[in-house]
């Protein structure tokens, strides 16, 4: 039977601290493919390796899952404007659902740090940009602190609505698997999706949809990896942008989802970020923005420690799309920019360069 995919308020209706009364905000985000990795199986000796490829969504992120449900229920309570802090992905999501619902975005990224693709989304999505001269953890204080103060509804993850949304991920993997993976594997920053990865297996394992909940692995860049150090960094730096966060929102809600599922957290170097970038792009096919590979950057780390078990089925998130962020793939593993080559029009001539002769 045809059936439209209605975004995941309509689809997870009953699953969702929605009600009949809540306006729903959607452009149709969700229902994101599974897609079978065997190449990256075959690297990490798995059974199994699937890529929840979540830069399918509408603005090409996860944060689309989240974002329709916090900006349905700031309409449901009357907002006229909400203001999010942002790497980058969070602002044009939230421009892009302030559009759609016909309000104003504010968003607050941190001075020079954010791809050009992302604010560009935010720009095209007529969000009031400013760029605060301090990093993302400052940028979120001050949000928190307008919205707290003035009239602007605050959506970062920092809002529960973000993560009842981002829930939805597991839910989707567990209908297209039929049954939870043993690990579900995902980059880290603020671990908002981490968080609500787990939420979403627990709810399936309450309802006894799955046996057991997927052991939790998160990856953070090294540069900025405060749940490796075991306390927030000061100057977080690493390429992978969207996961430059030094003192990550979801603290104790991360802490626990590790806990509960015996996961783990791991840190990764920018060279092995670039390095599984390159190869989701060129043995998989899935082109991801840097940061969306520290997750399988990590699961390789693990299994070069034997910590991967033969038989294992696992779903790595990649979170964002790889032309929010492309320069990425411009340059070859020397980081010398990468140009076409020019050839005339003669067919011997382009030939002989493919070496087809
Ligand atoms: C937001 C984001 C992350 C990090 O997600 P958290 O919920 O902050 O841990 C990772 N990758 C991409 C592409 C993102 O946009």
């Amino acid at each position: 039977m045809a059936h439209l995919w209605r975004g995941v308020i309509r689809e997870y209706f009953d699953r969702l601290d929605v009600t009949k009364d809540t306006p729903i905000i959607t452009l149709g985000e969700g229902g994101t493919p599974l897609v079978d990795a065997p190449a990256l199986a075959k690297l990490v000796g798995a059974d199994q390796v699937y890529l929840k490829v979540e830069g399918m969504n509408p603005t090409g992120s996860f944060k689309d899952r989240g974002m329709t449900m916090a900006v349905s229920k700031a309409v449901g309570h009357g907002a006229k404007a909400v203001i999010c802090a942002s790497t980058g992905n969070t602002s044009a999501s939230a421009a892009a659902y302030a559009a759609a619902a016909g309000i104003q975005s504010v968003v607050l990224v941190p001075d020079g740090k954010i791809a050009l693709g992302k604010l560009s989304q935010a720009v095209a999505h007529k969000a009031q940009i400013l760029q605060v001269e301090g990093n993302f953890d400052d940028c979120l204080d001050l949000a928190r602190d307008l919205s707290a103060n003035y009239a602007v509804h605050l959506v970062n993850s920092v809002n529960p609505d973000r993560i009842e949304g981002q829930k939805t991920g597991a839910f989707e993997v567990v209908e297209a698997l039929g049954f939870a993976p043993d690990f579900h594997v995902l980059p880290v920053g603020n671990a908002g999706n981490y968080s609500a990865y787990f939420k979403g297996y627990l709810e399936d394992f309450n309802a006894g949809t799955i046996k057991a909940v997927p052991k939790m692995w998160g990856f953070q860049a090294e540069g900025s990896a405060p749940f490796t150090v075991g306390h927030p960094v000061k100057n977080p730096e690493t390429i992978a942008t969207a996961i430059r966060i030094g003192n990550p929102a979801s603290w104790d809600l991360a802490q626990s989802a590790k806990e509960c599922s015996q996961g783990m957290f791991g840190a990764v170097s920018d060279a092995e970020i670039l390095w599984m970038h390159r190869f989701l792009s060129q043995e998989v096919g899935v082109f991801v923005e840097p940061s969306s590979a520290t997750g399988a950057a990590g699961l390789l780390k693990q299994a070069k420690l034997g910590l991967v078990p033969k038989g294992a089925t696992i779903v790595v998130t990649v979170t964002g799309h790889g032309l929010k962020d492309p320069m990425w793939a411009l340059k070859d593993e020397a980081g010398q920019e990468i140009v076409p080559e020019k050839v005339s029009t003669r067919a011997e001539e382009v030939a002989e360069r493919l070496g087809l002769v």
